[in-house]
């Protein structure tokens, strides 16, 4: 079924331009493995690399959609892996997408939600390539596909997660001289509870006013260690704490009995789990991912549903190299609210640039691009080069560990 355009505008050459079909006739999946500047220490991993999981969708109008899976630590933080994205798209996704009519994005996200359960990171990489490939035949920018947008940047937390407090605080001068990041995200967890608010306590006493002190504990701590350590970091002058502890009761317990902001993000799984949360009360703040909320617009109902429960939002990254950074970025420009901004630095962790043109990081912000589509174009040299199957000794190479367990 085409696009049917509507009474006077029938005619119209706007909408003519959608109104053949333009059908999916190839699926292309690989995997980038880049590096990143420094090693990136996690409660749960330390990364020293990142996979992307790169989709492309073949369209019979000439139109080409770019979409991108990642995940943290390969396994660590989900039960999705680029590995495990590839084998799911060619061998279950790309039946159910072969001949359909790209522009139906809904309707083909339907399909793939009835026929597969969960693998919510693979869907969003679908459906973002299918909103690129719809921007390109519209020559509209997937903000405006997903219903406009509400700013046209976004201010950009960035996480300070060397291990070491003195390196720490030179990274975070850095970004500051640099004015690049003023909100910093501290990784927290590895250590004993008083450790960690030492070295919390340490960095904003030394950026001061200047920068914005958040942690983000990965659920690593028991509900008794989360009333200590936030006790501790409402004196050291952090600002929110993300996922604490793991149980969405606990963090309902947690929320509000300290001055400092709640939020939820290893709990958000998506829309029905959104909901489940703001029944409980369980955050002041969600962290929206598109990937773990299963795509873009059901980033969008997550934002819905936060809004709805007086929650506020947060755009949140799953270390996303350009193709998916820029992806969220669309979807929470056309967020109504976004209190607590994002943190959408995945490429700045990166050593490799594999864009034609560089991402804006420019005052503290990232530019959401106005070009049709996701408004990017890849380096296509430099995309074959970091190819994990073109690699000499592929083989060995995807034997590499990007990531070590703590
Ligand atoms: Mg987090």
């Amino acid at each position: 079924m085409a696009w049917r355009p509507i009474g006077a505008m029938e005619n119209t050459q706007r909408f003519q331009v959608c109104a053949a079909p333009a059908l999916i006739e190839r699926v292309e999946t690989f995997l980038l493995d880049l590096p990143t500047i420094r090693p990136h220490q996690l409660s749960m991993v330390t990364m020293n690399g990142q996979t992307l999981m790169i989709v492309r969708l073949y369209c019979s109008d000439g139109t080409v959609g770019v979409g991108e899976g990642t995940t943290i630590g390969g396994l660590a933080y989900g039960a999705e892996s680029p590995e495990g994205m590839q084998l799911a798209i060619d061998t279950y996704f790309a039946p159910l997408l072969i001949g359909a009519d790209a522009s139906h994005v809904p309707a083909i996200m339907a399909r793939l939600n009835k026929a597969i359960h969960d693998n919510r990171f693979a869907k969003c990489a679908v459906e973002t390539a299918l909103f690129d490939a719809l921007g390109q035949r519209t020559g509209l920018p997937v903000s405006q596909l997903l219903g406009g947008r509400v700013r046209d940047s976004l201010p950009v937390a960035w996480t300070l997660a060397s291990g070491d407090t003195a390196k720490d605080i030179d990274e975070a001068e850095r970004m500051l001289a640099q004015r690049r990041h003023n909100i910093f995200k501290l990784k927290i967890g590895r250590r004993a509870v008083d450790a960690d608010v030492a070295h919390v306590a340490a960095i904003k006493k030394a950026l001061g006013n200047r920068g914005a002190v958040r942690v983000d504990v990965n659920m690593a701590w028991s509900e008794l260690e989360a009333q200590r350590g936030l006790a501790g970091l409402v004196d050291a002058g952090c600002e929110l704490v993300e996922q604490p502890v793991a149980c969405a009761d606990a963090m309902a317990r947690l929320k509000g009995r300290f001055a400092i902001a709640v939020m939820a993000d290893e709990s958000l799984t998506g829309p029905a789990s959104a909901f489940a949360l703001a029944r409980v009360a369980g955050a002041d703040v969600f962290a929206v991912k598109t990937e773990q909320s299963g795509g873009l617009r059901a980033a969008q109902q997550v934002a819905a549903i936060a809004d709805a429960a007086g929650i506020e939002l947060y755009g949140g990254t799953m270390l996303e190299g350009a193709i998916g950074t820029i992806a969220s970025a669309h979807a929470f420009a056309s967020f109504r609210d976004l209190q607590w901004g994002t943190e959408l630095f995945g490429p700045l962790l990166l050593t490799e640039e594999i864009l034609a043109q560089p991402l804006q990081y420019t005052d503290f912000q990232l530019a959401v691009p106005t070009g049709p589509g996701l408004g990017i174009a890849l380096d296509e040299d430099r995309v074959q080069f970091f190819r994990r199957d073109r690699k000499q000794g592929a083989v060995v190479a995807a034997a590499q560990p990007v990531a070590t367990f703590n």
